[in-house]
């Protein structure tokens, strides 16, 4: 044994440092544990002293017990599927970590009886959308398509259009979805033209309902024609509308994406809808429509396998009921707004030596709708050898920063403002001059 390896201090000496005792009571035993025998080891081959184990475990000890890092999104894209879709409001948060320990999920406190699970959310979700007879939630909207395929479709037919045979992403196809239920497809039309005739003709006894589904990541362009709401309603079977992205109403920044109200209006019995898209709460699926119809869902057993969480009901219904959430605040934003904010993030970082200047810039809605559509935007132009270290962000500077993913253009890397809150800019410009810094070799 050499001298190195005899003087490394053993780990539960290590463990017993008041310092990695607090880490214990806030990660776990043998997330620390693991921390200080990586330490150990750099200490055996002499890479640092004995004495500097307890602190080189410290330094590597991950911010949180979960491995999810928070990240800026300054890629544009609002919503962004592998970013975790939309951010919370602080509202939504607040109401999170209220629901977080014991909350009265299904308990009426002034009668000390059972309660209505979500009754609030569920009201909430009511009030929000007023021509909606009825509402229930899910986990997402998948789940709320298959919720309805097996309530309403088992063993019957669903009649939906050759145009709109999509996959959401991931592999995840939804006529495969709607097979798995025991509903049969019945396709109509062509992949570019759909008339009311198709679907006429495709109509019968074994028919449960006809799906219209929003395509939500693609265009079709060009010799087309596809049948709307109203004229479906007509056909005399029920009408259910996957619109996707969760718009309750029309919003003017994204004119064709389809809403709730609209969709309601012209006569879907039920409109399905994400609630982690466009309307910027979390991951849920809504089911908003006929009472007769809701209520069959809500009752059927697979509701129960659906059915959301205490912190989804709370961060849900913060959403509806409480102030804008930030995928409304960033849609509402003016494009001069952005271009101001772009020029005082980029005048901070070239005042601390760096190379950024600020560039106009077009951003998307994402993964929730609105295909093709460029929302102007603005960003800020800084070297792409940033691009690295402002992902690993957090894993460099142990926490003390979220990661940053931007976009590269043309050999710059662009951290477009859209999708960051102005109250993160300051936090932005605190993580560039740390990558800088940590690529610089600088201080970590
Ligand atoms: C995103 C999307 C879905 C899937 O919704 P999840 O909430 O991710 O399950 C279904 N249909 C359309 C049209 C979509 O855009």
């Amino acid at each position: 044994m050499n001298d190195a390896r005899r003087l490394v201090p053993r780990t539960d000496a290590v463990l017993a440092d008041p310092r990695l005792e607090s880490a214990q009571a806030r990660l776990g035993r043998p997330v620390v544990r693991d921390a200080v025998r990586r330490a150990q080891q750099l200490a055996r081959t002499g890479q640092i002293s004995p004495a500097e184990v307890a602190d080189a475990a410290l330094a590597s000890l991950p911010p949180r017990a979960a491995g999810l890092v928070p990240v800026i999104n300054a890629t544009g894209v609002l919503v962004h599927t592998n970013l975790g879709r939309a951010p919370l409001s602080p509202a939504a948060r607040d109401a999170a970590a209220a629901a977080a320990g014991y909350a009265d999920l299904e308990y009426d406190l002034g009668t000390g009886r059972r309660g209505r699970r979500g009754a609030a959310l569920l009201a909430a979700l009511a009030r929000a959308v007023p021509d909606a007879q009825a509402v229930h939630v899910v986990n997402n909207n998948a789940a709320a398509l298959v919720l309805v395929a097996t309530a309403l479709g088992a063993g019957r037919e669903v009649v939906l259009s050759r145009g709109e045979l999509i996959e959401i992403g991931d592999g995840f196809r939804l006529p495969e979805l709607l097979a798995s239920t025991g509903a049969r497809v019945r396709e109509v039309g062509s992949t570019n033209r759909t008339t009311l005739a198709d679907y006429a003709a495709a109509i019968g006894p074994r028919t449960a309902f006809v799906l219209k589904v929003h395509p939500s990541n693609y265009r079709i362009e060009g010799f087309t024609s596809g049948v709307g709401i109203r004229d479906l309603a007509g056909l005399g079977v029920p009408v259910v509308g996957d619109i996707g992205s969760g718009l309750l109403a029309p919003h003017p920044a994204l004119p064709g994406e389809p809403d709730a109200a609209t969709w309601l209006r012209a006569g879907a019995a039920i409109v399905t809808a994400s609630g982690d898209k466009l309307l910027g709460g979390p991951q849920a699926g809504l089911l908003l429509g006929r009472a007769d119809l809701i209520a069959r869902l809500a009752r059927h057993p697979l509701a129960r396998a659906l059915r959301v969480g205490k912190l989804t009901v709370a961060a849900l219904e913060a959403t509806l009921a409480g102030p804008p959430p930030p995928v409304f605040r960033a849609l509402a934003a003016r494009p001069g707004q952005l271009a101001a904010r772009a020029g005082r993030v980029a005048a901070a970082l070239a005042a601390a030596g760096i190379d950024a200047r600020p560039v106009s810039s077009a951003a998307a809605a994402g993964g929730g709708g609105a295909p093709g559509v460029e929302l102007p935007s603005a960003a800020v132009s800084v070297p792409a050898s940033l691009a690295v270290p402002l992902r690993c962000g957090e894993q460099v500077r142990g926490g003390a920063h979220p990661a940053v993913v931007g976009r590269l253009r043309g050999g710059r890397l662009l951290l477009d403002l859209f999708a960051v809150a102005q109250e993160d800019d300051g936090e932005l410009v605190a993580a560039v001059l740390a990558a800088a810094g940590a690529s610089r070799g600088g201080p970590r």
